[in-house]
């Protein structure tokens, strides 16, 4: 068994982007990412404090704006399209979860394409799903996996492809990506009937749902190469995936631990996202 290190990927691809930011800085340039909270989700606030961190490991300035949970889908939108205007912002995010009063794709739809970062809005969603050379600005945890397949050399062409869970920001993404590479993909969710049934057979099992424990040892075959995205908080504090990494690790060729494993892959997405963003609206090489 292996490990497919997300913290060792993650660190050298920020590496990297610092090289991007410090040749841009060169010509008076400097990307900046545009981060809206609502609230004070602790999930929200340690997110944050993750993706605040890289940027300025990387160089790559940081706003931060706050509003109450009393805040209006409306007010949202007038000040993404405020930043939108913005020649020094080339990024803007919305932490997610938003509360229930207010209507997130709306919030979507008024992020400029050109600076959703996040990779949510229909216009960057759409070109990722026309295939491998229209993936763009796309969404960070998917493009993190795959990032992190590229690194361990892992081809995913012809294998079988099980991901579990379907969510706009994880599961269906990552199954345009994994399809965009000739991946053969299933997607199953709370309503498939029989789970095991189909993990047992896949090559790759990919698993976004936030249940501790949902793939156990006698649920994937020998080899298999497991990708754990969820991330859950146990009565004592401790955070875990939602595979038993104790379990499966003696039977797997490949899984990703958590902490440490898709993680930190999503931040270093983000920042080569509001990299890419900045260099295209400068027109910088
Ligand atoms: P989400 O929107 O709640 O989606 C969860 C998905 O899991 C849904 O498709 C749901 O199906 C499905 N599901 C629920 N119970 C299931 C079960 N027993 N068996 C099979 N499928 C089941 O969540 P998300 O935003 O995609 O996030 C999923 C997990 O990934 C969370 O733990 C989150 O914290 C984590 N996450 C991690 C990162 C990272 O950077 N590492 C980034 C994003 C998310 P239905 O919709 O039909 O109920």
């Amino acid at each position: 068994m292996a490990i497919l290190d997300g913290r060792k990927v993650s660190g050298e691809m920020l590496e990297r982007l610092s090289h991007d930011v410090k040749r841009m800085q060169l010509s008076h340039l400097q990307p900046k990412l545009a981060v809206i909270l609502v609230g004070d989700n602790p999930a929200s606030l340690s997110y944050i404090k993750q993706k605040k961190k890289a940027c300025e490991k990387t160089g790559v300035a940081w706003e931060q704006i706050d509003y109450s949970t009393a805040v209006t889908t409306d007010e949202l939108v007038a000040k993404i399209h405020e930043l939108n205007k913005d020649i020094k912002t080339h990024g803007i995010l919305v932490q997610l979860p938003l509360p229930d009063h207010i209507f997130t794709p709306d919030v979507f739809k008024a992020i400029d394409p050109k600076k959703d970062v996040d990779g949510f809005t229909a216009y960057n969603l759409g070109k990722m799903f026309l295939s491998k050379s229209f993936e763009d600005l796309a969404p960070c945890t998917p493009m993190g996996v795959i990032r992190m397949f590229e690194y361990y050399d892992i081809d995913v062409k012809g294998k079988e492809a099980v991901i579990v869970g379907h969510s706009n920001i994880v599961g269906k993404p990552l199954a345009a990506m994994l399809l965009n590479r000739d991946a053969t993909v299933t997607i199953c969710h709370v309503h498939t009937e029989d789970l095991a049934a189909h993990t047992k057979r896949a090559d790759i099992v990919c698993v976004a749902v936030g249940k501790a424990n949902l793939i156990t040892e006698d649920m994937v075959k020998v080899g298999a190469i497991v990708v754990d995205i969820g991330f859950n908080r146990l009565d004592n504090g401790k955070m875990v995936g939602d595979a038993d990494f104790k379990g499966l690790e003696k039977k797997v060729n490949w899984i990703t631990p958590v902490p440490g494993g898709c993680g930190p892959m999503t931040v270093s997405c983000l920042i080569e996202n509001t990299v890419r963003a900045a260099m295209r609206i400068h027109n910088f090489k």
